[in-house]
């Protein structure tokens, strides 16, 4: 395709020339069509028996987006008190949130306990932790409910760093710890409610999860009583659109996730409730940034693409190797992909690796174009950072009457400094 921004007219109809003189660059472009698409999209992966999508907000955080996540209907995944705040002051009761934390101190689990927020957790260690708390708090023996985390021993991902599931990874109980957790629930009166898992970020062909699936439901035959089964999130997005890459297949998926259900719930003999738990699939297409190209140069035969979008702006590139496609506007208008020579896209930040696409074969890029780098709403903003002391992009949403509406102030250098 020669532009995904044309395909889906992503601006609206607004220039988007216009809307970068206007909240300056990096900016960060939300549709908000897209981002309800996907989000219901996510609410119907389970028709046949009760479930819920968790939205998992460390894709991003914007208040403006959990508010729309809530308007869909979606229940949402937080990994922290900063995260369950943010939910709080998006409107979220208690009830819609899951708290899925690692590591933590007491404070994090008491907050929890005290908001009556559902908490997983992701060790013995912790889960021993969690009936401390609950004695401490001198929680009754009917509100000590929670959930575990199990590792299911397999994994899957876009790249090594995102895979959480398998052997290898930090996360979750091994299944040959399950005795010891009943040895830890028996011994603090707690209830488990859930099992959850989360076996990686952003793989595009089902079969893994699918296979995932079928072995934690057969891990979860031996918990009683579960009220929800949680089979994590994961589900990948199409970055190489612009090569035509296919959507991740949900039809498909679902159709081939019911019969494993349907084998579960009659051998357990109720259906409890199922979650999912996509982050990525719910937010990273409806959003592209917006930056200026400064400087343009050839470097012993290699061509350079300056721009302000550096790492602190996307970290993805520079952190995961990921690929984001690029589009390229002059005047408000995307060049055309007829002819496209080798150059590298580049920020502004004094890091050699601070590359957005290598190698790239783009159209030529010229001083005062703006670059469009596509799918940047999943962990995108919310792995931004102010190296350099760059201070942070600002965020705009394009409504879905077509208008454009500041959803986060560009950050100052005063931001920085209110901290010293
Ligand atoms: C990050 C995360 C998710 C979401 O992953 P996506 O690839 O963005 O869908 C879901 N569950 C847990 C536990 C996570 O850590």
């Amino acid at each position: 395709m020669n532009s995904f921004i044309e395909n889906v007219n992503f601006f609206e109809g607004n220039n988007p020339e216009k809307i970068a003189a206007e909240y300056g660059t990096p900016l960060y472009v939300y549709n908000e069509k897209i981002l309800r698409d996907r989000m219901h999209k996510v609410s119907q992966v389970i028709t046949k028996y009760p479930y819920t999508a968790n939205y998992s907000v460390k894709a991003n955080t914007n208040i403006h987006i959990l508010k729309i996540a809530l308007e869909e209907g979606i229940n949402c995944d937080a990994m922290s008190v900063g995260e369950i705040e943010m939910l709080f002051k998006a409107g979220f009761p208690k009830d819609r949130i899951f708290f899925i934390p690692n590591n933590v101190d007491a404070s994090e689990l008491i907050y929890a306990l005290k908001h009556g927020i559902m908490t997983s957790l992701d060790s013995l260690e912790q889960l021993e932790l969690f009936g401390e708390c609950c004695e401490d708090l001198k929680i009754p023996a009917e509100k000590r409910q929670c959930a575990v985390r199990i590792n299911p021993g397999v994994g899957a991902g876009h790249c090594e760093k995102v895979v959480t599931g398998g052997k290898k990874t930090k996360f979750g109980i091994a299944e040959e710890d399950i005795p010891q957790i009943f040895e830890i629930t028996a011994k603090y009166s707690l209830t488990i409610a859930g099992i959850n898992q989360h076996i990686g970020s952003g793989f595009m062909d089902p079969q893994p999860y699918l296979d995932a699936v079928t072995n934690f439901l057969q891990i979860a035959l031996q918990f009683k009583e579960l009220k929800f089964i949680d089979f994590g999130g994961g589900y990948g997005i199409p970055y190489h659109k612009l090569d035509d890459e296919k959507d991740y297949p949900m039809e498909d998926f679902k159709k081939r996730l019911e019969p494993i259900l349907d084998n579960f719930v009659e051998k357990y003999g109720s259906a409890p409730m199922f979650k999912s738990e996509p982050g990525r699939y719910c937010v990273a297409e409806s959003s592209v940034i917006l930056g200026r190209v400064h400087a343009t140069k050839q470097n012993n035969g290699h061509l350079y693409a300056g721009t302000d979008i550096g790492m602190n702006v996307l970290v993805r590139p520079s952190m995961y190797d990921s690929w984001h496609d690029v589009e390229v506007l002059r005047d408000g208008k995307v060049l055309s992909r007829d002819e496209l020579i080798e150059q590298n896209v580049v920020g502004n930040i004094c890091e050699s690796g601070d590359i957005l696409a290598k190698e790239r074969k783009l159209p030529k890029m010229q001083r005062g174009d703006l670059a469009c780098i596509l799918d940047t709403g999943a962990y995108g903003w919310s792995m931004c950072s102010t190296y350099n002391s760059r201070p942070r992009a600002a965020e705009v949403l394009i409504t879905k009457d077509g208008k454009v509406k500041q959803i986060r102030r560009r950050e100052t250098i005063n931001d920085l400094m209110r901290l010293f």
